[in-house]
């Protein structure tokens, strides 16, 4: 097929006309046309006068290669590269037990998923509860503040996303990124995420498609065990031997791929126990950041603002301060609310999430400034652990010891005030806000820089620095605190554990955590044969 860029069309056109722009610019005749399918779809709103769509497009015509002669050295007409995902090769250590995957979030189901189809019966463990129970705790905290510490936003089938936006966006570059979304689709998501630019799912249907990914991994033979913690790693002579559930079953295997997230801080502490490499990484901490909608969409999209075909307006924005800090805007939820995010008892952690229809009111956007191991006051490799906690617990204590989060709208935190009444911005965070003086719950560095950053996106998105605007705090789990070492073949200094993922400080987002869970899983097929049959 050919691979043909940049067919533009107005908001005016419809998808039929993709035809048209695609005949005229291979100037061929509709008869030499065979089919033709839409491979990438992007906006282009540089211009807030016309707004188009463009277009990617694989088209299977008569004579290829005369038209490929014909545009040879246009960057526009190139060869459809093949994408399809290639398995790896099986190695030839045997296998005594089933290989154990710790975690079902993106990394751990796609690790499960292609081990599966391969033939490896995996068994995956998560601590939380099927995405049906996790659903009713998530709500029984949002409405009454009662924690479940081991079922929450961060821990349960599906992992950390699926309480979220389920923006498949991602910045990594791996041909295995078209397998996670081509999973997806299989698996129920819309397909137009096989093509947009900026691919999106939503809460709502997140949920239906982990549970399927969960039901494939078992028909493949793989098996998935929820409320499992794992509560020790077994080692014998430098390999995994096995790894113990809940402090009570033991399980014999020889591979584990772990796949824990950023926030099982209690798991952490026992592979840095047990001697598992480990040290402390970068992250970002902040707050979320709450516009009305309407705004974004107007400041974005002008006239075209609330057109049906391009649905409400995001923005990304980042700011580097003269004082060496960098801020930026991190996953920004257009039509979306603020949620709890808390895992552990006594702290308070906001991030954002949306259904597939973005239509609640305010626009939200985590508004966050890079911390470094040279500000976690220790070089213990969980120094970033202590870090996000004593922040977190500070955020708890300040709204009140109740899970409400502490919040101030924007002109207060520039004024350095105190806010006392929540102005046309409704905040959506549930259970509540306390109206408080954030300053009280970040680093002072974060404040200033977050200050700076406000008034410069300002200047770049009019209406940022609205003074209703609402900052809740505190979000500190952007990415994981912690790196455990990997070698070339994805094994920790513990032979036969491979860390993966975000908490393993290999991913961050939903795709590149799936992306590093394949690749972990074709590291543990590249060893070991499989235990049955598979591809
Ligand atoms: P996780 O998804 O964190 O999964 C880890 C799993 O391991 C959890 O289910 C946990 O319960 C389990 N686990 C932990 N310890 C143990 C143990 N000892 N035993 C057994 N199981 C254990 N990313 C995006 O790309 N787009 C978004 O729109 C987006 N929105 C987000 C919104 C929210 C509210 C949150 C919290 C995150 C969001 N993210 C988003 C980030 C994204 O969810 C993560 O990057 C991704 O889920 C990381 O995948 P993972 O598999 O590495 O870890």
């Amino acid at each position: 097929m050919i691979r043909v860029s940049g067919i533009k069309l107005t908001l005016d056109q419809d998808e039929s006309d993709i035809k048209k722009g695609l005949l005229a610019k291979l100037k061929i005749k509709e008869k030499d046309l065979i089919e033709y399918n839409i491979f990438k779809r992007s906006v282009d709103a540089r211009k807030k006068d016309m707004i188009y769509f463009v277009y990617t497009v694989d088209a299977l015509v008569v004579n290829e290669n005369k038209i490929l002669n014909k545009f040879a050295g246009d960057k526009d007409v190139t060869l459809t590269p093949n994408l399809k995902y290639e398995y790896v090769k099986p190695g030839a250590v045997s296998l005594k037990n089933r290989p154990v995957i710790i975690g079902t979030g993106p990394a751990g189901l796609f690790a499960g998923l292609i081990l599966a189809t391969m033939g490896y019966r995996p068994l995956l463990l998560e601590r939380g509860a099927d995405v049906d129970r996790r659903t009713e705790a998530v709500k029984t905290f949002w409405t009454t503040g009662k924690l479940d510490t081991e079922c929450n936003v961060q821990f349960g089938e599906g992992g950390a996303g699926t309480f979220s936006d389920g923006k498949l966006t991602t910045l990594i570059r791996d041909l295995r990124c078209r397998k996670v979304l081509e999973e997806m689709v299989a698996a129920g998501a819309p397909p137009e995420i096989l093509y947009s630019h900026k691919p999106h799912v939503g809460t709502d249907i997140l949920r239906d498609v982990v549970k399927n990914i969960r039901q494939r991994i078992i028909s493949l033979g793989g098996e998935v065990c929820f409320n499992a913690k794992v509560t020790d790693l077994l080692v014998e002579q430098g390999a995994v031997a096995g790894v113990v559930v809940n402090d009570q079953a033991k399980i014999d295997t020889e591979a584990v791929i772990l796949a824990i997230g950023h926030s099982a801080r209690d798991t952490f502490a026992m592979l840095y126990n047990k001697g598992v490499k480990m040290s402390p990484k970068a992250f970002s901490i902040g707050v979320r950041i709450e516009h009305p909608q309407e705004l974004i969409d107007r400041v974005q999209y002008k006239q075209f603002a609330r057109h049906p075909k391009l649905g409400p307006a995001e923005y990304k924005l980042s700011y580097h301060s003269p004082n060496g800090r960098s801020a930026y805007t991190f996953c920004m939820c257009p039509g979306g609310v603020v949620v709890a995010a808390a895992s552990e008892a006594g702290g308070v952690v906001t991030n954002g999430m949306s259904e597939h229809a973005r239509n609640a009111k305010n626009a939200n956007s985590a508004l966050l400034v890079g911390v470094t191991p040279d500000d976690f006051g220790s070089d213990h490799p969980l120094a970033g652990v202590e870090f996000q906690r004593q922040w977190e617990r500070m955020a708890f204590e300040l709204a009140g010891s109740n899970y409400n989060a502490p919040a101030q709208l924007v002109g207060d935190f520039l004024q350095d005030r105190p806010s006392r009444v929540i102005g046309q911005v409704e905040p959506s965070y549930r259970k509540a806000v306390t109206l408080a003086e954030l300053k009280h719950c970040l680093p002072h560095y974060v404040v200033e820089t977050l200050k700076e950053a406000i008034l410069d996106f300002d200047k770049k998105l009019k209406g940022f620095a609205l003074p209703d605007a609402v900052l809740t705090g505190v979000e500190t789990r952007s990415s994981s605190p912690i790196r455990i070492e990997r070698n070339e073949k994805r094994e920790s200094n513990i032979t036969g554990f491979y860390p993966a993922g975000e908490g393993a400080g290999y991913a961050g987002g939903i795709v590149s955590a799936a992306v590093d869970g394949i690749r972990v899983a074709e590291a543990v097929a590249a060893k070991f044969k499989p235990l049955g049959d598979g591809i």
